[in-house]
């Protein structure tokens, strides 16, 4: 199952402790569904425990009659919650403080009574209209909401006194709230109850992160190796010419040693190569000498 369907399935076991935040949770499943008016009620999801958990809320609080149909397809269920008859919808919108007869739906901030409650209608939005991309693709959660104002409305509870930094785009007549980047989308998921999903999250984030730094390290020491290799490979035609012209025992002694090393251990570091000398020498004691191989036989030209 997807990393959204997971996140939603864990979300669906916590139990709101106070009925203020059922009543809230309830309140975003619905709002942020397909239809929230008197006309039509109804709330699809491929999540049966979130149609489940929006049925099951919304006849606790409201007391309405709810219908759930489920729709099996050859590679996916889908789940249909409505409230069927009139009276019953009329219930649950006075419920929750509207007419049915709004122009534009707008979020009624008298159902998100106390403080606690606003992590709980996030919930409830999240559940009715959200997705989080798979943390190994990117770092992407999203609302798709049906109206403008409500969306702006979202975004706002996203704004207030939290760092999401949230941003809406319009898509085929749907008003997206989406949020980016991984510690954003990690404390979202933790506010809303999805330890395990913020905690999985962030796992993967740590594993990429990881995985960078011990890339831009190979790169790094190839790069090293490349610039040895090509530098010894330079070395050992400088001396091959030496040798095959003034002859190397013609060299002061500590050229001569320097060559006749280079000549057999070509693949060697300058450092591996100074410890192999009678009196071991360093590192750039090393790389002198052979410049100055390099340069007699530059002047031999
Ligand atoms: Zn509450």
């Amino acid at each position: 199952m997807s990393f959204s369907y997971d996140t939603k399935s864990e979300l669906c076991r916590i139990e709101p402790e106070d009925s203020c935040c059922k009543k809230a949770e309830c309140y975003g499943l619905l709002l942020c569904a397909k239809s929230f008016s008197l006309s039509s009620i109804t709330l699809m999801t491929e999540h049966a425990r979130v149609a489940r958990r929006a049925a099951q809320f919304t006849a606790q609080i409201t007391g309405a009659i709810v219908d759930v149909r489920t729709a099996v397809s050859y590679h996916r269920s889908s789940y249909t919650l409505t409230v069927t008859q009139e009276s019953q919808r009329q219930k649950v919108l006075s419920e929750f403080g509207y007419s049915g007869q709004e122009i534009s739906l707008r979020i009624n901030h008298s159902n998100l009574e106390n403080d606690c409650c606003k992590a709980a209608f996030l919930r409830g939005v999240f559940l009715s209209c959200g997705t989080v991309t798979d943390p190994n693709k990117d770092y992407h959660l999203e609302f798709i909401l049906p109206f403008m104002n409500l969306a702006k409305d979202v975004m706002a509870i996203l704004r207030d006194g939290m760092d999401f930094h949230p941003a809406l785009v319009n898509r085929k007549g749907y008003f997206v709230v989406y949020i980016k980047g991984g510690d954003r989308i990690a404390d979202l998921l933790a506010l809303l109850g999805a330890g395990s999903a913020a905690m999985e999250l962030m796992q993967v984030r740590m594993l990429k992160e990881v995985r960078n730094n011990v890339n831009r390290k190979t790169n790094f020491e190839t790069a090293n190796i490349d610039k040895t290799v090509s530098a010894s490979v330079r070395q050992v035609e400088a001396i091959e010419k030496i040798r095959d012209t003034v002859g190397l025992a013609n060299l002061p002694q500590e050229l001569r040693e320097t060559a006749e090393l280079r000549l057999e251990y070509p693949e060697l570091s300058l450092r591996e190569l100074g410890q192999l000398f009678q009196t071991p020498v360093s590192r750039s004691g090393v790389n002198h000498r052979l410049r100055r191989l390099v340069e007699e036989a530059e002047n031999l030209k």
